[in-house]
Formats: C-alpha cells, structure tokens, sequence
C-alpha cells in the first residue's frame, strides 16, 4: 500500500507573534504563517475573526493565475485549473464558501482576480473547512496561497514564503490533507498535576435521562478521547442534535496518566474508586471529583481498550440483588443498554469474581485488598442509584478502537431517545458470565495459549499449566476472558466464563 503524504501546520502555543507556524510534508519543512488571530478550534471559527481553523482537512484542487504566473507547471500530481478573472470565491450569502461566476461587469470587488496586485492569489489551494455542507458564518475561503513578504498574519488562511511555492506544489497529491493545530512540545511543557477535569455538557430542551460519557480512566487507552471528542464536535456542529435530557462527555478522566501515556498515575483509578476524605495520591483527588460528577447522572458509558487482541466487548453489571456485594434494582434497564452498544460480547459479573480473586489471593499469603478494590466507575454508579457499563473497544493500538467508541456513542444516545434517530439493533449474541479466576501462584505459572478474552475452551482443555506440571483444565465449556500473559505470582492468569442464561434484551 502506498500513502499520501499530508501536510502538517504547526503553531506554538507561546509563539510570537501567534501566527508564525511551520509547514512540513515528510522531511521538508518551511515556516509559515496562518490567521492573524492564531488557531482556533474549528467549532468556534467564524467568518471575519482572522483565526485558521484547528483540524485535519481534505485538498480536493488548486487554481494558478496563468497571467501572473505564466510558466506554471503543467505536468503536476495535483489537479491545478487556471484562474480566470470572473471567479468570485462567495463569503455570504446563498453559496457561501463556494465558487461561483460574475456575470459581466458585475462585483468586480469579489472577485479573486482583485488581488492579482498582492500577488497573494497567484496559486491558491482551497482547504475543504465548512464546504461540504458550508454552513453561514462559520468561516470561508480559507485557502494555502503566497504569503505576504513581511510574513504578515493572514485573515484565516496558511500563508507559504513566495519562494517555497513552486516546491510546495510540486509536494501536493491528490487526496492529500492538511492539518493544523499547535505543536505538542508546548502540551508537554504545560504539563499541570492540578489540571481541572473537563467536562461538556449538552441540554436538550425536554425532560429525559441524564447520560455520561466517560474516558481515559486509563491514560494510555485513547479511543475513548477520540470518539468523545468526535462527539462533542459532532454536537456542536449540530449533526448530533440532544433533543432530550442532558449528555456529559467528559473526555479524560485521568489526565496525570493521560499525558504521561500509562495506564496509572499513582495508581489505578478504576479500583476502590469512593470519595475519600483524605486523599493520599492523584487518582484519590481526580476520583473524588469524578464520583460527584458521576452521582449526578443515570445512565453511564465508560470507554476503554485493552492489552493484546481480541474483539470488543461490553462489561455489564450483576442481576438485580440486595446482597452485599453489589445491591443493584437496574439490571434490566442496563441489560437492555449493553446489548445494543454495537458489540457482540457481554460480559457480567465482574465484582463476585473479584471478591473470589481476592480471597484466593489472601489464601496464597499475599497482602490483601479491601472488597472495594474492585469498585470502578461503573460499580460506583450503580452504588449511586443509577448504571452504567465498560465499553471495551479493542486492543490499545487499534485505530478502529475510536471508531468502536463513537458508534457506541451514537447508540447510547439514541437506544435512550435522545437524539432522533431509530432505536438500535441489538448486537450482543454471546452473553457471558464471569464464574472464576484463575491465580499465578508461584513464578512459572503460565497460560497454555495466546488467549483472547472471548475465546471459548471445551470442557477438559487445558487452559493454564503451574510450574511444578500440574494442569489447570476448563471445568466446563467456556470462555477466556482478562488473559494475563505477563502475569506475576498473586496476579490473575486469566478469568473463565460460561455462558450465561441471562436475557439482556426483552
Ligand atoms: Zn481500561
């Protein structure tokens, strides 16, 4: 497979002035300039405010002025036209940011030609902001063209050095991008352990439920950034539309690990998550924070991904009980939303196995932990009065793990009648309860295969072998679920599942 190179723009946060910014494809690298008012996120841009948008955008063509530059290159990658004097790039109105013609004599003040003087419109690249569907007021005519020779800002466009753009054109292909936001450097540099968590927020205008969705509890799991923050920009530009109750995306969860790029911080957030009165480490400060964010709503989406393969999967609570270990009356409301989450998995029963691992441990002499321990977002939330489920959207490194976060997104806020869209399908075939663990007692211990979770054994099949020989064999026909490769004595090996009889959806 070949790639397309894209162009890459990137501004410092402390850059002065704000708009000089750097331009590179692969190895070669220019500076530039953008908006005289900087970057901006591309939700807030709007026409005349001199800032360029933040984003990945596509290059669909190019235009060159033949009578200002008559030995352009006829023999390009990229699709070039000539610029003729009646084209008027429209900035109001009915076809706004589009490219239209002048009749005549008329509006020879809008046309592109007008500029020829400047030579600012000698080539210009139009980047495809808000021309899809271009909306009125938020931004047009941002294009790539000749920058002024004092590299002044520019009203919203990427200004290159005259001089670099024979080279820049000669870099351009077709289905090439363009993005443009502030170099990362500058994120690591203001790096804050007492960064405020963020969360936005989305009120329909009629009563309905009150759904969060959360990620990064984990740092180093992405997709659940990535598919929130597509959802906020999704809603702010009005292709999700909360019709009813209220959404909250609260994007990173724990940013100390977050912008480390590790699982933890001090430790991990997702265990014997309560709000303590003294907190000791990160992770007590930000989960005290998130359970009072958490008991303000019903319904929960905890996003994830996770070590190794495997397809995604969803984690949903137990049965409606008023035991001591998880007391939960939800159970069929959270049945109904875990199985129309686009997963073919569910998985329940998560805390009573817990509570077994942790007696097991304790058996074998290892320090142990409270029942609490195992107490995440989810088993918080239901504590709370309300529900919710882990989304599991595939290994770390899948790029489709995003993918899996958003649809799942979409589908909670439309399974809850939220949005006006038809209610989901159901997804979940294999529906699995957690019914055992399986410990590394001594070092040595070690699971038979490169199990997945979701991978079904026979009854009989050897699923883990002790150092001393002795094999751990399925008691029944079931399921793997957590494999631990890695794992260290007092750690699990693995989790086995059977198949449950519950009914998620009626
Ligand atoms: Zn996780």
């Amino acid at each position: 497979m070949t790639s397309v190179p894209k162009i890459v723009v990137r501004v410092s946060r402390v850059a002065d002035p704000i708009h000089h910014g750097r331009l590179t494809i692969d190895n070669w690298s220019i500076p530039c300039t953008v908006g005289a008012g900087g970057l901006i996120q591309a939700s807030f841009k709007r026409e005349g405010d001199k800032c360029t948008p933040i984003g990945v955008f596509p290059l669909r063509y190019g235009f060159f002025d033949p009578a200002a530059v008559p030995d352009f290159p006829r023999d390009l990658a990229f699709p070039f036209v000539p610029l003729s004097d009646d084209m008027i790039w429209e900035e109001e109105g009915d076809d706004y940011n589009r490219l239209v013609f002048a009749d005549k004599d008329q509006r020879r003040g809008g046309r592109l030609a007008r500029r020829r003087a400047e030579g600012l419109f000698d080539v210009i690249v139009p980047i495809g902001f808000n021309d899809a569907v271009a909306e009125l007021g938020r931004g047009s005519a941002i294009f790539i063209h000749p920058a002024r020779a004092d590299m002044s800002g520019t009203a919203g466009c990427v200004g290159v050095p005259r001089e670099d753009m024979p080279a820049l054109v000669r870099r351009l292909r077709p289905g090439m991008l363009i993005d443009i936001g502030y170099t990362q450097a500058d994120d690591r540099e203001r790096l804050d352990p007492e960064t405020p968590v963020e969360t936005v927020r989305f009120t329909g205008l009629a009563p309905g439920p009150n759904l969060i969705v959360v990620g990064a509890v984990h740092g180093n799991e992405t997709c659940g950034p990535q598919a929130i923050l597509r959802a906020i920009q999704d809603c702010r530009m009005g292709r999700l539309s909360v019709r009813r109750g209220a959404v909250t995306f609260l994007p990173v969860a724990n940013m100390k690990a977050y912008r480390q790029g590790t699982r933890e911080g001090d430790r991990n957030l997702n265990r014997d998550l309560r709000e303590k009165t003294i907190p000791e480490d990160y992770e007590d400060r930000a989960g005290n924070r998130l359970c009072s964010v958490l008991r303000a709503h019903d319904v929960l989406l905890d996003i994830h991904s996770f070590r190794g393969e495997g397809e995604p999967f969803v984690f949903a609570g137990p049965l409606d009980n008023t035991g001591a270990v998880e007391p939960f009356r939800h159970a069929e409301a959270e049945g109904e939303f875990a199985a129309r989450l686009g997963t073919s998995i569910v998985i329940h029963g998560w805390l009573d196995a817990y509570a077994r691992f942790l007696k097991k441990r304790e058996s074998l002499g290892h320090s142990n932990k409270a029942n609490s321990e195992g107490v995440g977002t989810t088993e918080y939330m239901r504590f709370s009065g309300g529900y919710g489920v882990t989304l599991e959207c595939g290994s770390h490194e899948d790029p489709q793990a995003a993918e899996v976060g958003y649809a799942a997104i979409v589908r909670a806020l439309s399974h809850l009648g939220m949005i006006h869209a038809s209610p989901p399908d159901v997804t979940a075939q294999t529906v699995i309860r957690v019914a055992d663990v399986l410990v590394c007692e001594v070092e040595g211990d070690k699971l038979e295969h490169a199990w997945k979770t979701g991978d079904r054994v026979a009854r009989g099949q050897v699923i883990a072998r002790r150092a001393g020989g002795e094999v751990l064999e399925a008691p029944t026909d079931g399921f793997i679920i957590f494999p631990n490769h890695a794992a260290k004595p007092g750690d699990g090996l693995c989790y086995f599942g059977v198949a449950s009889d519950r009914a998620l959806a009626g």
